[in-house]
């Protein structure tokens, strides 16, 4: 599948030809870039010679860098990988830089020159990088942020668990609020940026000081005031006004706040992770390191897949009935267990001096994968091109 998107009115009769020479004739998904003044006779013309109708792109501002995200929000809307862009001659360069910041490396893209035509010419200044940046940050979302919150976080604490809306992510798996990049999947840096910063003002706190975590499913634990690790499923911190935060598809996310030592922490724990020690390793951080008493550390444990769809091998059994017995879950007719991921959790907090009180496990209780609303991102719901959701805490 391939999407082709024409910039100003580069000829009709080279746009056929060169279509019908790379064998995408006719295409799936045609746009141009434009105004008022081409829309009615020009794109009538195009639409006719590539026999397909024409959605036209508004130049806002004279902005190339929106017909680029366009139609990448077109592609991502049809899964489509491939696209072709036509534009005139004086610009090529400049829808190279736009094209590089717009569409991760894993798009395949042909910027193909018109040669001299009319168009309207972008009048921005700075970097491609910048105006794509200052692109994004006035750009709209369709849904506003929604932040989930935990009763026992106290309020020293400002914490959340972010969802999938809010966001200028587009690719399904991904829309819209993905918080974490990937070479491998369909979001460009700048665009997980823009997230960021648009949990940040819906959470009130200084984007320039969050930190998040790696997923590496591991135990390693950063504190944040000592020196940063390869990598870490876990941050802690007693610095006021820097936001920990752990990302998670299904795993279970799980924060941490101690009102008397004045510490607080955030955990990326699914199975791998629990099993290898993370829950233990980052209470273990808070005592050392601040000095916290286990009985006084609150603890919130976020969105996941829940024992309804944790289906598991059989070595599931061994894995986890150790911590508790009512860890592993049968089905009547399934031959394979179900894991329940969150009362693993629970009790291994339990085991390390956590009084139940003060788990908070029930707040966010809801499902990543079979949640009806499809509320948080899944990756065994989405496959390959899933997105994450974070879990945010800090020290006010
Ligand atoms: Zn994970
Ligand atoms: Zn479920």
């Amino acid at each position: 599948m391939t999407a082709v998107l024409v910039i100003g009115e580069c000829d009709t009769n080279f746009v056929e030809k060169e279509l019908k020479d790379l064998q995408v004739f006719p295409a799936q998904s045609v746009l141009v870039l434009g105004n008022e003044s081409l829309s009615s006779s020009y794109t009538k013309v195009l639409s006719e010679k590539l026999q397909i109708s024409i959605t036209l792109v508004e130049t806002q501002k004279n902005q190339h860098v929106h017909g680029i995200f366009q139609l990448k929000c077109v592609m991502d809307g049809s899964k489509i990988n491939n696209a072709i862009v036509f534009c005139p001659n004086q610009i090529e360069t400049e829808i190279q830089g736009f094209c590089k910041e717009v569409f991760p490396e894993n798009y395949s893209l042909v910027v193909k020159n018109a040669g001299d035509v009319r168009f309207i010419h972008e009048t921005g200044e700075g970097s491609f990088a910048d105006r794509f940046r200052q692109y994004l940050k006035n750009l709209e979302p369709k849904e506003a942020v929604t932040v989930y919150r935990s009763r026992v976080i106290p309020d020293s604490c400002n914490h959340g668990f972010s969802s999938r809306s809010g966001g200028l992510s587009v690719y399904p798996g991904l829309a819209s609020l993905n918080m974490c990049f990937s070479a491998r999947k369909k979001d460009s840096r700048a665009v997980v940026k823009a997230n960021h910063n648009l949990l940040a003002k819906a959470g009130q706190f200084d984007v320039a000081k969050l930190v998040i975590a790696k997923a590496v499913h591991g135990k390693d634990v950063w504190v944040y005031e000592g020196p940063e690790p390869q990598s870490y499923d876990g941050i802690v911190t007693n610095t006021p006004g820097v936001t920990v935060a752990a990302p998670g598809a299904d795993c279970n996310i799980v924060l941490f706040a101690d009102p008397i030592a004045k510490a607080c922490g955030a955990a990326h724990a699914g199975w791998k992770g629990i099993l290898k020690g993370i829950i233990q390793s980052t209470v273990d951080s808070m005592k050392k390191s601040y000095g916290s008493d286990a009985k006084n550390i609150k603890v919130a444990i976020g969105p996941s897949l829940s024992v309804c769809c944790m289906e598991f091998g059989i070595e599931g059994v061994e894995m986890f009935s150790p911590i508790h017995k009512d860890c592993v879950v049968w089905k009547k007719d399934c031959p394979k267990p179900y894991i329940d991921l969150r009362l693993a959790a629970v009790t291994l907090l339990e085991k390390e001096g956590i009084l139940l009180n003060n788990i908070d496990e029930t707040s966010v209780k809801i499902c990543t994968k079979c949640d009806p609303e499809k509320r948080f991102f899944s990756f065994r719901r989405d496959g390959s091109q899933f997105g994450n959701q974070v879990g945010y805490i800090g020290l006010k």
